[in-house]
């Protein structure tokens, strides 16, 4: 195979920059761009040792002073020889170097060539592969938590118990059926079929958890619902932790939604500051009112905010009709706080057990808004330790495992013959290898590494 290099940091201005060449003749590219001072060369050299040296052109003139990684094969990323240049971090010098690299016969490798030759040498298997990407792109601390016990293998695991329990069932089902005539013990159908029931189970909840996962990964879709000038935007604001939309005095001026990510704690939620759900004449808050509604209607977790200093009026009403219809979680809001009360607690507690009494202006109860939404959504939801599918690809897989199964299942129960309980199980289990990649096609395997970035 051949040997490729890459800069392997984001490229831009920062302290140091990575450059990274894997493969058969690294140490020998690197011996003609890198000069360790001292006498040694890159090539004598022992794995997990590094040195300072310099980076020369062709013509020997000094490009930078660098630190050069040595990772002999198999014990690198990749699994084969590695170096790894750490160069100072400008955009000019580190593709300078890249480029004297490829000078020196280095092919510059695509996007995820690294990972994906990691994973042909057994470095990793498929879905640990992906959680690397996982990992990359992980926001949030329960998102890192469990693409990070996906690279260490958990999921492999857990999916490989799966298979390894329908190949043994497999192994029992065709010594039976192919040799009907030796003296081979019948098929317990009883154990078969819970074990079935067992390995349904754990597919169900790797798939219930990916959900969860899913959620927390990609943010909680929420609406920040209200009528005018109850202070959505400043509560958003608030949440937001900076200036975002223009808070103004004049009622209704928030007609378009606006939607941002904001972190709270360990859950993300994506959340868009909406008009009220108030009757109207004026055509373009008619317009927002209508996707307040739609918005409402396809979220997952309701702000209603209502101003705690002004009496409950019909539009107040409207919202709360409108959300107590729907099976949403909700928190009610009531602001301004820092005012007059004219309204009581009491009023809403029919509409939600969530009530939170804030002053979004001066930021009072911001605290107690994210430790309310936090625990919505974890822990019962989901669990730091869950092991969670990377993408939707490994979804695919293990809802196919999961339909054959439940096929074999019933295959059992209304007793059909063993043969066609062998076909789905056998069908189950090809699944949960693609899954792995244990018998990954190469059409997949090379969708998988497509969606990398080079250098990693
Ligand atoms: P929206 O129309 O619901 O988005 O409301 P805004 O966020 O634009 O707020 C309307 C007005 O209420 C603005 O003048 C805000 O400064 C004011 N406001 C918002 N929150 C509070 C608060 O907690 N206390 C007080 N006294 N005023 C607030």
């Amino acid at each position: 195979m051949s040997t490729i290099a890459a800069i392997s940091t984001p490229l831009g201005v920062g302290g140091i920059s990575v450059i990274r060449i894997s493969g058969e003749n690294a140490l020998s590219a690197a011996d003609k761009v890198f000069f360790p001072f001292g006498d040694k060369k890159v090539s004598d050299m022992q794995g997990y040792t590094c040195a300072y040296g310099e980076v020369r052109d062709k013509n020997g003139r000094t490009v930078d002073d660098a630190v050069l990684t040595v990772f002999k094969a198999p014990k690198s990323y990749t699994g084969e020889d590695v170096c790894e240049i750490s160069c100072h971090g400008g955009i000019y010098v580190t593709k300078k170097i890249l480029r004297l690299c490829i000078e020196s016969g280095c092919e510059p490798a695509m996007a995820g060539e690294f990972t994906k030759r990691a994973f042909l040498n057994g470095k990793l298997s498929l879905t640990q592969a992906e959680a690397v990407t996982d990992m990359l792109s992980a926001e949030g601390d329960y998102a890192l938590s469990s693409a990070s016990l996906a690279r260490k293998g958990r999921l492999y695991s857990e999916i490989k118990a799966v298979s390894d329990s329908l190949i043994k069932s497999l192994g029992e089902l065709a010594a039976w059926v192919d040799y009907p005539d030796e003296d081979i013990p019948e098929v317990d159908e009883s154990e078969l079929l819970t074990s079935l029931k067992e390995n349904r189970a754990a597919l169900k909840k790797l798939l219930r958890d990916y959900d969860s996962g899913m959620l927390i990964k990609n943010g909680i879709d929420t609406v920040i619902a209200g009528k005018p000038n109850v202070g959505k935007s400043t509560l958003m604001n608030l949440l937001l932790g900076y200036e975002r939309s223009i808070v103004t005095d004049i009622a209704g001026t928030t007609r378009d939604v606006i939607e941002e990510s904001v972190r709270l704690g360990a859950v993300t939620l994506k959340i868009s500051d909406t008009a009220g759900i108030h009757g109207t004449d004026d055509k373009v808050e008619r317009l927002g009112v209508e996707l307040a509604k739609s918005r409402l209607d396809e979220c997952r977790l309701i702000i209603a905010v209502f101003d705690i200093s002004s009496p409950i009026d019909d539009e107040d009403r409207e919202l709360l009709k409108y959300i107590s219809a729907l099976d949403k979680r909700k928190v009610i809001v009531l602001n301004k706080t820092d005012k007059a009360q004219s309204v009581d607690k009491s009023a809403f507690s029919e509409y939600s057990d969530k009530i939170i009494a804030i002053s979004a202006g001066s930021g009072e109860g911001r605290d107690e808004i994210r430790e309310t939404i936090e625990t919505m959504f974890t822990p019962e939801d989901y669990n730091a330790d869950s092991t969670v599918f990377a993408n939707e690809r490994q979804k695919l897989c293990a809802e196919k495992a999961l339909a054959c199964i439940e096929e074999a299942i019933a295959a059992l129960e209304t007793g059909l013959t063993l043969d066609a309980v062998t076909v789905t199980i056998d069908r189950a289990a090809e699944h949960l290898a693609e899954l792995t990649g244990e018998r990954a096609s190469e059409a997949v395997v090379n969708e998988v590494f497509a969606k990398f970035c080079v250098g990693k």
